[in-house]
């Protein structure tokens, strides 16, 4: 176990955090690396063997080569870890985040706080010297993926948080790509428009509840810092930068303080993406760092990206919950729903119970609707497990006829990085695998008290 004392360096009490959620892990699910690992490439390659083992412990490496450490990543490989996150138990995460979005808890801005314990700027800056991994070999260099990248809407003010792929250039210097089109994406447009640069501070090591929310597509007048404030049950404690107009998670562990160039681009990537291909489609934007602020002992958190099942689960946990909350508002028969691993973003099982012929065609086309990534979109009955994949395909055997129960949406919007789409677009495809009304057939089962008498015989 590890611990940590309540009080901070700088005499301040300990607030969540991410050394307080480390703290309270339990120790069977931290690998800890103590012998000296070289961060290009083999935490990747250790965190894809421990996936194809079946195995996710977070994992902290004590001794990265040549870096101060400690480094750790796989934070997010587990999806009851991710649960556990927001304080409920495996099943419980829509429920938490559906409870966080309608109820907010706005962010605090107090006098100071760890993250600023170390300040680096001016000629001593060298965010090389930060122990940024190399990932996957076709990558074009070092990168940051973990970085939660905090602005501010030029016009209104309000906070944004989001991920951008940060390729690391020089000593004050990152190559950045914002194609998902995001706000931030947005707040550059506008902010080029009042001829300035776009004020943005990267967060490394927050309470993996700030990281979960600032995975979130929600509303642009909506701060996901908010909604990660009510996940943890308490406001999020900020802090000023020291350099630029944004206010940072006081108890981090590192802070990039800088500004993405409205008027520069450079080349940028490849990089390995979530759909297990590495691409170099890029807005090519440059990001300067003027401060590196972080605790005394920082740990750096880094997310290995690609189509690993932490970067996936980071990615949908919020989307899948935000997408769930709005389609079950239109389909009360919603039961549950999934986007499994091996879709990457772009497939989407969910089960309901349909009361009335067509509906799950609706909720169908609701779907494809509601998240432009996915293209292919499943339904099934409320007896099928949809976080089972050969369950959903034994359903697909049993009570789906390609001629009666398809349909497709050709040339739909669709995310780019997807390698057989053209043009920004691709072919949506709707799989209803629910019962057909009048179904004659049933299911083979054994009484409830003998499946009972085989749990507890195989619990004892
Ligand atoms: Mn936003």
């Amino acid at each position: 176990m590890l611990t940590w004392d309540r009080w901070t360096s700088a005499g301040a009490l300990e607030r969540p955090s991410l050394r307080t959620w480390l703290a309270a892990l339990p120790e069977r699910d931290l690998l800890r690396v103590s012998e000296p690992v070289d961060l290009d490439y083999y935490p990747t390659a250790l965190v894809l063997e421990l996936e194809r083992q079946g195995r996710s412990p977070v994992v902290w490496f004590d001794a990265p080569t040549g870096f101060r450490g400690p480094v750790i990543t796989n934070l997010f490989g587990c999806r009851d870890r991710i649960a556990a996150m927001v304080g409920v138990p495996p099943g419980g995460f829509n429920a938490a985040w559906s409870k966080a979005q309608g109820q907010p808890l706005p962010s605090i801005v107090i006098g100071g706080g760890p993250v600023q314990d170390v300040v680096v700027e001016g000629a001593a800056l060298d965010v090389g010297r930060l122990p940024i991994s190399r990932h996957f070999e076709k990558d074009a260099g070092r990168y940051i993926g973990s970085g939660i990248l905090v602005c501010k809407d030029p016009d209104t003010g309000v906070r944004n948080l989001s991920y951008q792929r940060l390729q690391l250039k020089g000593p004050n210097r990152f190559g950045a790509s914002l194609h998902s089109r995001g706000h931030i994406w947005e707040h550059l447009a506008r902010a080029r428009e009042l001829k300035r640069n776009l004020e943005v501070a990267v967060v490394i090591g927050a309470h993996p509840a700030i990281n979960l929310a600032a995975a979130a597509k929600v509303a642009k007048e909506v701060d996901e810092l908010d909604i990660a404030g009510a996940l943890m049950g308490e406001p999020v404690a900020l802090v000023k930068c020291r350099t630029i107009d944004v206010e940072v998670p006081a108890f981090a562990e590192y802070v990039l303080e800088g500004e993405i160039l409205a008027d520069d681009y450079e080349d940028e990537g490849p990089y390995g993406e979530y759909t297990g291909y590495a691409t170099d489609r890029s807005t090519r934007n440059v990001f300067v760092v003027k401060a590196i602020t972080s605790r005394a002992d920082p740990i750096f958190h880094d997310i290995i990206p690609g189509y690993s099942a932490e970067h996936l689960l980071l990615g949908r946990s919020a989307r899948e919950a935000h997408v769930y909350l709005r389609l079950k508002e239109m389909v009360p028969g919603l039961i549950a729903l999934n986007y499994p691993k091996s879709g990457t973003h772009f497939h989407a099982y969910f089960s309901m119970r349909q009361m009335a012929k067509g509906q799950a065609r609706q909720a169908l086309m609701l779907l494809m609707g509601l998240d432009p990534y996915i293209k292919l979109a499943v339904a099934v009955d409320d007896d099928v497990n949809v976080f089972d994949e050969s369950e959903v395909l034994w359903a697909l055997a049993t009570r789906f006829q390609a001629d009666r129960d398809m349909f497709m949406v050709p040339d739909a919007f669709c995310n780019r990085l997807d390698p057989s789409s053209h043009d920004g677009v691709s072919t949506k495809m709707a799989l209803d695998a629910t019962m057909p009304p009048g179904w004659e057939f049933e299911r083979n089962a054994v009484p409830a008290e003998a499946a009972a008498w085989a749990r507890r015989l195989l619990a004892s």
